[in-house]
């Protein structure tokens, strides 16, 4: 028994315990959090079983995320934009999206105001959704062109037809790097700024090829940290830190 968990399909990979254990010993919190795998289709039960249980929020991971919406009888406005929640809180089914706000948080202080987006997933919509906002243009650019159009046409941004890292801030929400895989860019377009960003943990063929050209790069694990502080404040109401949090994911 738990106070706190992450769903999803996988989850044994996941570092969001160690993170969330590490928040809340830096307070002296009583809390535990763990990893709960839980198959397709099954979210809904999962969720009823675990408010049952007592725990008090759950973060909710691929596949999962719509499914979670589905669930939630309170969804915020963002979560529902976006179509997608990664944070519940079980005993009043309330769910919010804190990807979006999260990925903010660590592009906040970068110069210009052009991004160039590889990628249209589920991830991709979080961003779409509150970067406009933010006053970046965005260019999306995806292996299947369809999926990059639907996302533009809703949320405002343009369509590339090739990638490209002609802009301040590209960011990779492709799968691509989990398997190794390249994108096909040519690095000689990127500026002198540049900031080459990748949702991916660790080192990827894309953050590689950026920092060989001296590139400043940003890995998965900054938005690993802030949606998950952000998760931690919005059901705890109190400041964890964010230091403890990457110390303990590295
Ligand atoms: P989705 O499955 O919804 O989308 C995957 C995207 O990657 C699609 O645009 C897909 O293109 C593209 N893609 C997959 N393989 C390739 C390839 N070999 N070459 C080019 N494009 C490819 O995934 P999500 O949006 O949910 O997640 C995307 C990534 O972000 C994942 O790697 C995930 O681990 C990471 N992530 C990290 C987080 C963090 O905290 N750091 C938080 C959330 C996600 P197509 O449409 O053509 O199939």
């Amino acid at each position: 028994m738990a106070d706190f968990a992450v769903i999803g399909d996988p989850v044994g990979h996941s570092r969001s315990p160690r993170m969330h254990q590490a928040a809340y010993d830096a307070l002296k919190l009583p809390y535990r959090y763990v990893a709960v795998h839980v198959g397709r289709g099954s979210v809904g039960k999962a969720l009823d079983r675990l408010a049952a249980l007592g725990y008090r929020g759950v973060n909710v991971t691929v596949p999962h995320k719509e499914e979670a919406l589905a669930w939630a009888a309170q969804a915020d406005e963002l979560s529902r934009r976006i179509g997608a929640a990664n944070t519940l809180r079980l005993a009043t089914k309330e769910a919010t999206n804190t990807d979006a706000g999260g990925f903010l948080d660590t592009i906040q202080g970068l110069a210009g105001r052009e991004a160039t987006m590889l990628g249209a997933g589920g991830t991709a919509r979080a961003l779409a959704a509150v970067l406009p906002g933010a006053g970046y243009q965005v260019r999306v650019w995806n292996r299947t062109r369809e999926r990059a159009m639907a996302l533009a046409d809703e949320f405002g941004l343009s369509v590339l037809e090739e990638p490209t890292v002609d802009a301040d801030l590209v960011v990779n929400t492709t799968s691509a790097g989990l398997h190794g895989d390249r994108l096909p860019l040519d690095w000689s377009e990127a500026r002198n700024g540049t900031v080459a960003y990748d949702l991916v943990y660790g080192e990827t063929p894309f953050l590689t090829e950026a920092a060989a050209r001296g590139l400043r790069t940003i890995d998965g694990q900054s938005l690993l940290v802030a949606q998950g502080a952000r998760s931690f404040e919005w059901w705890l109401g109190l400041t964890p830190s964010r230091e403890a949090m990457a110390e303990a994911i590295r």
